[in-house]
């Protein structure tokens, strides 16, 4: 027991030490300032098949490079930043951050990169065609591009969401539910929504190998997925007990996996290299 508690205290030190975002208070004008000079990227955390072990997909998260406060987690700076009208600015940076490292990364047709977008650019059309002529200038295809919108911002108007997110499909991206068992979809709406991936919310993931009322939620989300043929990704892997206890459960089904223990966001640089790298997942 001692030595799983320190071989697991060294593994989180390890995986603490390198890429530590910081949740300070920002005012606004340090941001539009921020924006003007650059100094908003990507991070991206890879995307594991449970069946292959292999990376099939990454998530890009936007991280502030702040010169004196450090790496600043969105949660720092998303939500103001769409109140004020200026997450559009963010969004391009981000888009582009991820092409540029689709390209390096010389990504491949299955592999996908999932782009987060708020309710609000949704509306934005201006901006939705601008991320998709910038694919086609590079090459990239809209078959390798997610797009996840926040289940607890995302369905209230229906009727207009759906013709946008209709549009979005029929150009190719993927669309996906993120949080997905903690916010406001119903059946009814997944029905109908022409979504091709759900994100299991981290809250039903986390320690799911000893919470038998998650273990019952997740079961059926996995069987809505299977029959409406979503794609699924597990979000919130952080230890090993998890891990061993979904891939028991589900060993043969098309879960993907994202989380801590497999890999936290790190630099374009290092998305690379771990894609070279294939490391596979922990055993
Ligand atoms: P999300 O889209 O659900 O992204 C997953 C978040 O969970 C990320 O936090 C990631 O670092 C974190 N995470 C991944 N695995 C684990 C784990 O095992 N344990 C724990 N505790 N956390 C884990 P991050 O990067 O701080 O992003 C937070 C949220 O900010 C995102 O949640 C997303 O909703 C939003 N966000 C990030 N980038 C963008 C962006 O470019 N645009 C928009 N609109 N929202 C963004
Ligand atoms: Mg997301
Ligand atoms: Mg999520
Ligand atoms: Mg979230």
């Amino acid at each position: 027991e001692l030595q799983r508690l320190v071989t697991e205290l060294l593994l989180s030190s390890k995986l603490e030490t390198h890429h530590q975002v910081s949740d300070a208070v920002v005012p606004l004008i340090e941001m539009v300032g921020g924006l003007a000079q650059n100094q908003f990227t990507a991070y991206f955390q890879p995307i594991f098949s449970l069946k292959t072990g292999a990376i099939v997909q990454c998530e890009a998260l936007a991280r502030w490079v702040h010169p004196q406060r450090g790496l600043l987690a969105p949660g720092t700076f998303i939500d103001r930043l769409d109140q004020e009208g200026y997450l559009t600015l963010l969004t391009r940076r981000v888009a582009q951050a991820s092409f540029d490292m689709m390209q390096r990364a010389k990504f491949s047709s299955e592999m996908r990169l999932s782009i987060n977008l708020s309710r609000n650019q949704l509306e934005d059309a201006e901006l939705l065609d601008w991320i998709h002529s910038q694919l086609l200038m590079r090459h990239l295809s809209p078959q390798q591009v997610v797009l996840e919108i926040t289940e607890n911002s995302a369905f209230a108007n229906l009727g207009h969401t759906m013709t946008t997110l209709l549009r979005l499909r029929l150009r190719g991206f993927g669309l996906a539910i993120d949080d997905f068992g903690v916010g406001h979809t119903t059946m009814d709406m997944i029905k109908d929504l022409p979504m091709t991936e759900l994100k299991f919310d981290m809250s039903l993931i986390k320690n799911i190998h000893r919470e038998p009322r998650c273990q019952s939620i997740i079961d059926g989300m996995v069987r809505i997925a299977q029959e409406l043929n979503l794609r699924m990704v597990a979000e919130g892997i952080d230890n090993l007990d998890d891990l061993n206890y979904l891939r028991q459960r589900y060993a043969g089904f098309d879960l993907n996996l994202q989380g801590f223990l497999l890999s936290k966001p790190v630099p374009a640089d290092q998305l690379v290299l771990q894609m070279q790298q294939a490391p596979g997942l922990p055993s």
